[in-house]
């Protein structure tokens, strides 16, 4: 493989190269962990005068302080300043983390905000590799990605556990909770434009996502915050504004200006598509999303599986399976990708009757998820505690059993018009 060594002060290559790179327990030194130890990546907006270009703190341990293999906490946070810079852009930076750390040999990178995981190898932490040395990626990654908005940066790498228990619960959570009640207010018919992304189109070729307010992008990434930030950043880059003003079928959320934005974006792949259905004109899928659900029609509904969970649905297809025939980019009617986000939101196939049409999930997902879907089945059908309704692998994985199920409980679903 070819490696392009970009000029960053890191005692390893840092290239795109590994990317994909695996660290095995047995040739990690350090793990930080977000979901066992208090963890967060964070960039915040302030002031110039608060920012110190190119400073890195570390506050607390280094990683040759920290026991072989063990497992640590830590918290980053990058701090930029600049006349263009807006705080609808700093999620968009943060996503970018990933890829950036990712780059580094020997290191690995799941995860965002709190959830978080790096594991440093061996061989890096011998070749000189520090906690500061992650400030200098990030550092240098914003700096030259993003010097239209940032003027100033600087980074702080917290691990000391106290300080990253502070940092994860005062300011972190905070700001993503604030980030999100910003995208909850907004709705499809509350906005002017829609943006599309084409992001994923390096392996789905003719895969276009229309992220709305209601409706982000099927990876559960991209928000149509996101999106914005993503296309006032970029303008020629992978997402761009889509008008709605010429609506075809308010019913499917069917536009002509989406349908001609899709055609274009897809070289002609896709004819159209609509925002709010499964079987007329779904949007496509790539192979990235979070949840497929699909047609179950014995219950007149549908099942949702997310990416995590192993075992079978209903439909008589796992996860995998089911991914299987719905990626790639084409329209699969009765089968769709998206994001466990959108489970909740009151356009989930909104064309088919909404989220009523949910009939099973798996039970890690239904608890992820109750809060919202609760709330949004409360004010579309005056349904309380609507997630008691919906299996799970633990009531049932075949038809029958389902329909028993849903019958005990006098689910929606069954009541409702046919869907096929
Ligand atoms: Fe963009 Fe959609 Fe891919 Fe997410 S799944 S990165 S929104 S194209
Ligand atoms: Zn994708």
């Amino acid at each position: 493989i070819k490696i392009k060594i970009t000029n960053i002060d890191i005692p390893v290559a840092f290239a795109s190269a590994f990317e994909g790179e695996i660290i095995r327990r047995g040739d990690m030194q350090v793990e930080f962990d977000g979901s066992r130890v208090d963890c967060c990546e964070l960039v915040m907006t302030k002031d110039a005068s608060e920012i110190e270009d190119h400073k890195i703190t570390l506050v607390g341990p280094d990683i040759d302080e920290m026991p072989v293999g063990s497992k640590q906490s830590i918290c980053y946070v990058v701090e930029v300043a600049g006349k263009s810079m807006q705080s609808d852009f700093e999620p968009v930076f943060e996503r970018k983390f990933h890829s950036y750390l990712n780059c580094v040999e020997g290191m690995m990178h799941t995860g965002q905000r709190d959830m978080i995981r790096i594991r440093v190898s061996k061989e890096t932490f011998e070749a000189g590799f520090r906690a500061k040395h992650i400030g200098e990626v990030l550092y240098a990654k914003v700096k030259s990605e993003f010097a239209a908005v940032v003027d100033k940066c600087q980074v702080t790498i917290y691990t000391d556990p106290a300080e990253c228990t502070r940092v994860r619960h005062e300011v972190a959570m905070s700001l993503f909770d604030k980030r999100d009640e910003r995208l909850n207010t907004l709705t499809d018919e509350g906005v002017d434009v829609y943006y599309s992304c084409i992001m994923c189109q390096a392996f789905s070729p003719s895969h276009v996502c229309v992220v709305t307010p209601e409706r982000l992008g099927l990876c559960g990434a991209v928000s149509w915050l996101d999106a914005k930030a993503t296309n006032e950043l970029d303008p020629q880059g992978p997402c761009q504004v889509i008008t709605k003003e010429r609506p075809i079928d308010e019913r499917i959320g069917e536009y002509e200006d989406v349908n001609e934005a899709v055609q274009k974006l897809s070289q002609g792949a896709l004819e159209d598509v609509s925002l709010y259905s499964i079987i007329e004109k779904p949007m496509t899928s790539c192979g990235c999303f979070e949840c497929i659900c699909g047609i179950e029609p014995l219950s007149n509904g549908v099942c949702i599986a997310n990416r995590e969970y192993a075992g079978m649905t209903p439909i008589g297809m796992t996860f995998s399976e089911l991914a299987s025939m719905t990626g790639g980019g084409v329209q699969t009617p009765g089968f769709m990708g998206h994001g466990k986000h959108f489970i909740a939101s009151k356009k989930f196939m909104k064309a088919e009757g909404g989220v009523a049409r949910i009939v099973w999930m798996p039970k890690e997902l239904k608890e992820q998820v109750a809060e919202r879907l609760n709330a949004t089945a409360k004010e579309l059908y005056g349904i309380d505690n609507f997630c008691d309704m919906i299996a799970d692998e633990t009531i049932a994985e075949d038809p029958e059993t389902l329909l028993a199920y849903l019958e005990e409980k006098g689910h929606p679903a069954l009541t409702m018009e046919p869907m096929m």
